[in-house]
């Protein structure tokens, strides 16, 4: 069965740091020929949709910001459902608060004052004042929100840290629980599908974390093929509680198969 939708994770299926995964543009260009409709589903905040088409134009992909959807999106569309126009202090990037803005949001920048959540995205530095203001809100009742729960982020330098670190601090420190919108929640990839136009069984999952990619997948009763070009490696399937219906080297491994080849059954793995 043709997919009405695919998914497909950015880093390490698409690219690793920056440079392109080998065949990845081909399958783009495929899926653009094709008029198969697909998103780029990322769980990082860091960065503006606008930013991240610029990062795959310089790698010969070419797609409209539009297709680039993150946790940020997630995150505030499930905040602007239960708080239209609400008022989140936010710990996170521009780019990420950008995007809050963007769904009608206001971002406090510090906890003081009437706020509707705290709201832990993906951070390059950190107040150690401002992280005490957001503990102290959430102490108070403040409900607690994180845009992902990565707790690393694989980088050139070595692991940073990532959102799920950040927050899960500020929820220890707090007493209290961490509501995060990105995968393996089930909000992002209903809202993804939401934006696609298309209903969420009829979508490919494409990625190359177990935890995030698969885990959503399968908690939506999806099919999903895991890449090896990312952070996991074969040995790592067998441990896994989320076992994807396929895996394959890369995502050139689909450049030119016919899609109704693509899974369409749970629980089987295939390999090659
Ligand atoms: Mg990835």
């Amino acid at each position: 069965m043709r997919p009405a939708g695919v998914l497909l994770d950015m880093d390490g299926v698409i690219y690793r740091d920056d440079e392109l995964v080998p065949g990845a543009d081909a399958l783009i260009r495929r899926l653009q020929e094709e008029h198969i409709p697909f998103l780029f589903c990322t769980n990082n905040t860091e960065k503006h949709p606008t930013e991240y088409r610029s990062k795959l134009e310089k790698i010969g992909i070419h797609v409209d910001a539009s297709s680039i959807y993150s946790a940020a999106h997630a995150t505030a569309e499930a905040l602007a459902s239960r708080h239209a126009q609400g008022n989140f202090f936010t710990l996170g990037t521009a780019g990420f608060k950008r995007v809050l803005r963007e769904h009608g949001l206001d971002v406090a920048a510090d906890g003081h004052g009437s706020i509707d959540g705290v709201v832990i995205g993906e951070l390059r530095q950190l107040d150690y004042g401002l992280l005490c203001q957001a503990v102290n809100a959430v102490t108070a009742g403040t409900p607690l929100y994180g845009s992902n729960p990565d707790i690393l982020i694989p980088s050139q330098e070595g692991s940073i840290i990532g959102c799920g670190a950040i927050a899960g601090m500020v929820a220890k420190a707090a007493g209290a629980a961490v509501h995060f919108f990105g995968k393996p929640a089930l909000e992002m990839i209903e809202s993804a599908a939401a934006r696609l136009g298309v209903h969420c069984e009829g979508l490919l999952v494409i990625g190359d974390n177990l935890q995030t990619d698969i885990a959503m997948a399968r908690a939506a009763g999806v099919p999903s093929i895991l890449t090896l070009s990312g952070l996991t490696e074969q040995r790592d399937i067998e441990r896994s509680p989320y076992k994807p219906d396929r895996v394959i080297d890369s995502v050139a491994k689909l450049r030119e198969e016919p899609l109704e080849y693509w899974p369409t059954g749970i629980g089987n793995v295939r390999l090659g």
